[in-house]
């Protein structure tokens, strides 16, 4: 395949933008080569500017759960932009997607949207901190939780596949109260709780970590998160980006039947939009101003074009009983076959999948936490995806990021990605 306009437009991008992208993961720093540049993308597929076609595993990093321009939600938003694009006052269309979301999601009465996940999770802390009157938070090493200052400390995703996931311009007294504990390790959060007695707002978790690649909460982790936060008064906020309307309709929640006191969310919600959410029960979403007192607001919140794309993603994915049960059922195929392949060739490696998302780590030992994420950042991963890349098959340019499976995805597109590996394998 030819990348020779992508590269074009990159070089012409690099001039004007830092780095030539508005988000550093897509700069393909780590793996090498040229940033493609997408034209137009429909259900599965991304037609880039050099007219090539690639199967899409990213999917927008997680919004595009039912393929990319899916009509429903494009009709939606062009018949609202019809009726004007923005009017800073409330509007039917955001109480119909809140009606909605907490009929979906267990143990929230109310919800607030804002613009981007980051958004979401630097809110959530904040009421956390005035409804609880503590300053310190816990993070896991390898969660990201956008950009906000205080979660930019040993954060995943970007920030550690760029060696800056400690940032500078976050000022040491913010990065006092963000503690860091061992994802999957209860006592480590346990004696971090003992050592800082009544100073903990809140623990703030990926419920299925994404962006250390996919890493799977260990058994009885969780629960166990629940139950030291109930006993030091501690709030347990889920950071359900990745994983809200997507792991179930309930989210992580549902799927481990562990209630958060929290939950943010981001990706699915917007349906492609700029749209994050942070919702709680009444009693911790009525400290938010204008009915209590801590701040937050949003020129653009609750756009209408947003509210109206979220709202039809929603109730699309909410009228498909079978969704989650598609989208399981055709990502265990794709691990089965990758399996094989991998197996066959002799190659060493982990897989670890929850639902529809799923991650290749090139290295045979267990994959569980920050420090074992980091076996799999390899020369055999930059093989893996410039060998994908080659025969057309897009996954994220890094080893610490999560792939997003679209039900757009059939068979022989899952298929033909195995057999892609194959190829890139096969001695
Ligand atoms: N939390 C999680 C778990 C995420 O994966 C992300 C983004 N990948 C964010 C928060 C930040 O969301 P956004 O990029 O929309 O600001």
């Amino acid at each position: 395949m030819l990348y020779q306009r992508s590269s074009q437009l990159f070089a012409e991008a690099e001039k004007v933008i830092p780095g030539g992208v508005n988000s550093p993961v897509r700069a393909f720093k780590s793996v090498g080569g040229t940033p493609i540049f997408v034209k137009e993308a429909k259900g599965a597929y991304l037609y880039d500017e050099d007219g090539n076609k690639l199967i899409d595993y990213i999917n927008s990093w997680g919004p595009m759960i039912l393929g990319h321009a899916y009509e429903p939600v494009v009709n939606a938003v062009i018949e609202k932009a019809k009726l004007g694009t923005s009017f800073g006052m409330p509007t039917e269309i955001e109480t119909k997607i809140a009606e909605l979301a907490v009929s979906m999601v267990p143990n929230i009465d109310k919800i607030r949207f804002v613009n981007s996940g980051t958004e979401a999770c630097m809110s959530a802390i904040r009421l956390a901190r005035g409804y609880t009157d503590r300053e310190k938070i816990i993070k896991f090493k390898g969660c990201y939780h956008g950009h906000s200052d205080s979660f930019l400390i040993s954060a995943g995703s970007g920030a550690v596949t760029f060696g800056s996931p400690n940032s500078p311009g976050v000022t040491s007294g913010t990065a006092k109260d963000t503690l860091l504990a061992t994802y999957n390790d209860l006592a480590n959060v346990e004696s971090i709780l003992d050592a800082n007695k009544g100073e903990v707002a809140a623990i703030i978790v990926e419920p299925v970590a994404g962006n250390m690649g996919c890493v799977p909460p260990a058994k009885g982790f969780l629960e166990g998160l629940r139950a030291l936060c109930d006993k030091h008064g501690t709030l347990l906020i889920f950071d359900e980006v990745m994983t809200g309307f997507r792991l179930a309709k309930g989210g992580a929640q549902e799927l481990f039947g562990v209630n958060a006191d929290i939950v943010t969310f981001g990706k699915v919600i917007g349906g492609g939009l700029p749209v994050g959410a942070f919702a709680a029960r009444n009693e911790i979403m009525n400290y938010l101003a204008p009915i209590g007192p801590v701040y937050q607001a949003g020129t653009l919140s609750g756009n209408p074009l947003a509210m109206a794309a979220g709202l039809t993603m929603l109730q699309e994915i909410n009228k498909d009983s079978e969704l989650f049960a598609r989208l399981e059922e055709k990502t265990a195929y794709l691990e089965r076959g990758m399996r094989k392949v991998l197996n066959d060739n002799k190659v060493a490696y982990t897989i670890n999948r929850v639902g529809s998302m799923i991650s290749v780590f090139f290295d045979e030992r267990e994959v569980v936490d920050f420090d074992t994420a980091g076996y799999g950042n390899n020369d055999t991963f930059k093989k893996f995806f410039h060998g994908l890349l080659a025969e057309g098959v897009y996954i994220a340019p890094s080893s610490y990021e999560t792939w997003f499976i679209t039900d757009a995805l059939t068979y022989e597109d899952l298929d033909y990605t195995i057999n892609a590996v194959n190829k890139i394998f096969a001695s």
